[in-house]
């Protein structure tokens, strides 16, 4: 049997070692080599929305692993013309590329409001405004466009064009949206900065801007699209509609998958020749994603999220007031962040380990704040015994804590 030091051995050190190693799941539980049960608050960082071994995907899959797995672009394929026929009736959207990942989504994204502001604005309108804290993903561009310096150390010359201001900031916004403006980058809800929720007015404020310049407004929804926050996209609570939007994780529900959805005015310019991928679109992860997309995207479905995050919400608002560890319980949907105090500061990963030990998986989004985004399944039941489990973990927390 393979073990962690097999790991330690043989992968790059850049994820760290992970505690455990996995070897099957259902719904919203994991067991390990032991078979030891994990309930999974963690989803595979806001992936596995339907859960573990969903028995649809599971069919969509091998349905179509036994007709094709492979023709790449210069050869079309049903389930990726069905599935990005499905993504515009859904959305704003009026054309799909597709793609493998979060980062080369946003890669897409990039490059296609560069082409458009190129041609429409003139070569000098490429700056891309984006926002302290962000996370777009870790290719170059990606890490640049991403608001976490400590990303981009050690990586550099970083490619031009990219400038942070900070989130929420209505008076920084105005200030620097100018005709050099090729387009504004946001996440609805910085995820890996801390379950951050956007503001309402500076989101509106971020569309009103682009339209005075004529940027493109390019929402990152990798983390916060297809169900998560219990609308199929975040930007639909918001009422602001992008003219570009990257979408991967829940897309796939853990089938490698990534899309750029975007407008006819964006897409008109990337003419053949400018942009491509070898696995985007292929009939595996196209498949996948229109079976997950069909089950997501009902009104009950995303009703139920709604009423599990006010149910996951409350509950810990009431584990708050026994143990007072957080100032704040944020997010959106199955998104939420508890953000420590600042006594407790730095220590988010602490609470994760505990929970390893109370058979729980959850995760940390900055060393501040513990988030949680279990499958978007997650029943009544399994919330309520999440909340048992993080009520330990909480007690066995503070006794590990000086007075
Ligand atoms: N954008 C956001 C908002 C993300 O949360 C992530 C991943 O966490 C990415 C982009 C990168 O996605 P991927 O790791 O699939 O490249």
């Amino acid at each position: 049997m393979t073990d962690l030091s097999d790991y330690a051995h043989y992968f790059t050190p850049n994820y760290g070692l992970p505690p455990i190693i996995m070897t099957h799941g259902r719904g919203c539980v994991l067991f390990d080599q032991s078979e030891q049960r994990y309930l999974d608050l963690a989803g595979g960082i806001a992936v596995s929305a339907l859960g573990h071994c969903h028995p649809q995907l599971v069919d969509a899959l091998t349905t179509q692993a036994n007709k094709i797995w492979h023709l790449s672009n210069t050869l079309a394929n049903e389930p990726a013309i069905e599935l990005a026929e499905a993504l515009v009736q859904a959305t704003f959207a009026d054309r799909v590329f597709f793609c493998n990942s979060g980062a080369e989504a946003n890669e897409a994204a990039i490059k296609a409001a560069r082409r458009a502001a190129f041609n429409t604005k003139g070569a000098e309108a490429y700056e891309i405004l984006c926002f302290e804290n962000a996370f777009h993903g870790r290719t170059i561009a990606t890490v640049t466009a991403g608001g976490q310096p400590k990303y981009r150390e050690g990586f550099g010359p970083m490619p031009v064009g990219f400038r942070h201001l900070p989130f929420n900031d209505c008076r920084a916004l105005e200030a620097a949206v100018s005709e050099k403006t090729c387009a504004v980058m946001v996440e609805p809800i910085q995820g890996e900065g801390g379950v951050r929720p956007i503001c309402p007015t500076f989101f509106e404020k971020i569309r009103a801007a682009c339209d005075r310049v004529g940027a493109a407004l390019i929402v990152d929804e990798v983390q916060t699209g297809v169900g998560r926050t219990g609308h199929l996209f975040a930007y639909e609570g918001y009422g602001v509609i992008p003219d570009i939007l990257a979408s991967a994780k829940s897309l796939g529900c853990g089938f490698p998958i990534g899309a750029m959805l975007c407008t006819d005015a964006i897409a008109a310019h990337l003419v053949p020749g400018t942009h491509g991928s070898t696995y985007g679109g292929n009939p595996l992860g196209t498949a996948v994603a229109l079976s997950a997309l069909k089950i997501i995207n009902q009104p009950t479905f995303l009703q139920t999220v709604r009423e599990r995050s006010e149910q996951l919400m409350r509950g810990l608002e009431t584990l708050n007031a026994r143990h007072g560890l957080f100032k704040l319980i944020r997010g959106r949907g199955l998104l939420i962040g508890a953000v420590l105090n600042d006594a407790y500061a730095g220590r988010a990963p602490e609470l994760v380990t505990l929970g390893h030990q109370a058979q729980l998986l959850t995760l940390v989004a900055s060393p501040n704040v513990q988030r949680f985004a279990p499958p978007l399944i997650i029943s009544e039941e399994e919330i309520t015994e999440a909340l048992a489990k993080l009520d330990q973990v909480y007690q066995a927390f503070k006794d590990t804590s000086p007075h």
